[in-house]
């Protein structure tokens, strides 16, 4: 079922998780270890996301580096493919600009149709490791909007081959990313908006957004939008810190705030264990007003810390 039907028949704020494919060679019994306890909160959907593979030097045996292209997480799409078979819940994989020609995207695309998978979050992707800023592949999507407007053609019927007669028309529900804290490319706010608006205008159904660790801030995003007339459901991703070491961490990956109330709670803990029970009482009262304001989704990613994330589900719902 696609994400926006889940969310025209929700009675309540719904629960969504978002996980990582496991490491190359962990196998997939490291993904059902990491979800088996949280299936109990019956998500109506899991987000899996997408890694591109890296660039990096390696010496070979004659002492002479060379480059090779490492790809860490491998496996979003079967992933997705086996979640739906495991739990019979929705998956939603990620689909990125980043490394994929469109040719490589429309394949994508038609092994998630035949799958059964209906939902895709379209994304552009970071620049990788060894580029200053993103660079498309050659004949690659350099846009969230171009790659949304890539499936749309194909929810179309309209395939790169334009002399293909009769083509099947996919069915994807599309959603896309909203910063509350603004895109760290964007120069401002507003006009990070006026790009979301064109995604929303092209197509996308829903917007899932970066971690905040204010609620403020995603309410005054809800209402900034709501004034730049986007007024599809926007759904707040949510991170529980659990270490010292996320508190530089995350603003420098996701660029994103940690309230002073937040880091000075955590700074006073001695121990890992007192770090963890801060962070997880920070997002239990964080999702309990998100859900009494009635937020359509708590989305939350679980990235290697399942029982933090079912202890606050538990207290919440
Ligand atoms: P876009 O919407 O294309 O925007 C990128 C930047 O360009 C923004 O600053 C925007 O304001 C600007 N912009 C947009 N359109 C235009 C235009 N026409 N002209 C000029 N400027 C424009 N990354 C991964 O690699 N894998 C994942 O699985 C993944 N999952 C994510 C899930 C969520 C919920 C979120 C919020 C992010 C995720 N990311 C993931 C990170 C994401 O790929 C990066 O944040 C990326 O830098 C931007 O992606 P986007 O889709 O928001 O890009």
């Amino acid at each position: 079922m696609k994400v926006i039907e889940h969310l025209r028949q929700a009675k309540d704020t719904l629960v969504s998780f978002e996980v990582l494919p496991p490491l190359k060679g962990k196998g997939i019994n490291a993904l059902w270890e990491h979800l088996d306890p949280l299936m109990e909160f019956k998500p109506s959907f899991i987000n899996v996301t997408y890694h591109r593979s890296e660039s990096m030097f390696k010496r070979r045996i004659d002492g002479v580096f060379e480059k090779v292209e490492v790809r860490k997480r491998p496996g979003t799409v079967g992933i997705c493919a086996a979640i739906m078979n495991r739990y019979k819940v929705d998956a939603v994989p990620h689909l990125i600009c980043g490394g994929f020609t469109r040719q490589e995207t429309e394949d994508a695309l038609i092994d998630l149709a035949f799958l059964g998978i209906d939902n895709v979050l379209v994304l552009r992707g970071d620049a990788a490791r060894n580029e200053g800023s993103f660079e498309p592949e050659p004949g690659g999507n350099k846009f969230a909007t171009e790659l949304m407007q890539q499936v749309i053609n194909m929810n179309n019927g309209l395939y790169l081959e334009e002399d293909l007669k009769g083509a099947v028309k996919t069915n994807f529900c599309i959603g896309v990313a909203g910063y509350p804290e603004k895109h760290f490319e964007a120069p401002n706010l507003a006009s990070d908006i006026q790009h979301l608006k064109k995604k929303v205008d092209g197509g996308a159904e829903y917007v899932v957004t970066q971690m905040f660790f204010d609620n403020q801030k995603y309410f005054q995003y809800v209402q900034a939008c709501k004034e730049a007339g986007i007024n599809i459901p926007i759904i707040p991703g949510l991170k529980p810190i659990t270490s010292k070491k996320q508190l530089t961490v995350i603003p420098r990956t996701f660029h994103v705030d940690i309230p002073v109330e937040l880091y000075s709670a955590i700074m006073a803990c001695k121990t890992d264990a007192e770090v963890e029970q801060v962070g997880t009482e920070w997002l239990q009262q964080q999702s309990k007003e998100l859900k009494a304001a009635g937020v359509p989704v708590l989305h939350y990613y679980t990235l290697g810390k399942p029982h933090v994330i079912a202890n606050v589900v538990r207290n919440v719902f």
